[in-house]
């Protein structure tokens, strides 16, 4: 009689065990505080202008979002202002970042804050994913960058890097591995430093572990990368 076949459940990733979190935070801050981007958004915790550079980095590239950051708080300096600027305006204004549905999502969420939070940002998790137009990324990333809260973050660029360091095999984009990566960005995060950590995470993303030929040769989490050495036919 043949052997009754069990359905076997793929293994889940374990999470990185902590003398493996601190060595990645250590060597992450470390390449940061030496070759990180100097940003106007970095040098600020204020809650609108961190969502205003979030928004607009939706999309858009670093280089073009600059002139048009300056210029939008220039014009929009507070929640107040731009809940208060015509509609047909905002969107002139918001001219040539591209997809339009973004100035107006930032509008609804200054009118929502003016009309209910006395034209402040809440800090609270839920209360933020309760506005339109701000998702799981964007609240850690407005807790974390404005309110110092130990809260992760996850877009394309860090969920990259952690699949690349952390997993290395399967498929990167099924549900239950975004699920693992946010709970592995969740884990990572530290306690202090979570401004530069987070940062620095997005800043690795762009600049070492890029999409396509990242740069292993001069990477500072090659030796403890399960993606090392990255084969460019691999997910
Ligand atoms: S060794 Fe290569 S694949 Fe691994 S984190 Fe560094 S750049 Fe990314």
């Amino acid at each position: 009689m043949p052997a009754k076949r069990t359905a076997t459940k793929p293994k889940a990733t374990p999470l990185p065990k902590p003398p493996d979190r601190r060595r990645f935070r250590t060597r992450l801050l470390t390449w940061y505080r030496r070759h990180g981007r100097d940003l106007p958004w970095r040098t600020t915790d204020d809650p609108y202008h961190i969502l205003v550079s979030e928004i607009m980095l939706q999309q858009t590239q670093v280089d073009r979002v600059l002139p048009k950051y300056a210029e939008w708080l220039e014009k929009y300096p507070s929640f107040g202002a731009l809940a208060a600027a015509p509609e047909h305006e905002v969107t002139r204004t918001w001219y040539p970042l591209g997809y339009n549905i973004r100035p107006k999502r930032l509008q609804s969420i200054a009118r929502e804050a003016v009309a209910h939070y006395g034209g402040e940002l809440p800090s609270d998790e839920a209360t933020l994913l309760s506005f339109k137009g701000i998702g799981a990324y964007t609240a850690g990333a407005i807790r974390s960058f404005a309110f110092g809260e130990r809260a992760a973050i996850l877009d394309t660029n860090v969920a990259r890097v952690l699949f690349r360091v952390f997993v290395g095999k399967g498929d990167p984009k099924s549900h239950a591995m975004k699920r693992h990566l946010w709970t592995l960005s969740a884990t990572l995060v530290p306690v202090r430093h979570v401004f530069d950590f987070n940062q620095a995470l997005m800043d690795f993303g762009a600049m070492i572990c890029v999409a396509r030929n990242p740069k292993c040769p001069v990477c500072p989490m090659a030796k403890n990368c399960r993606a090392f050495p990255f084969d460019p036919a691999a997910k």
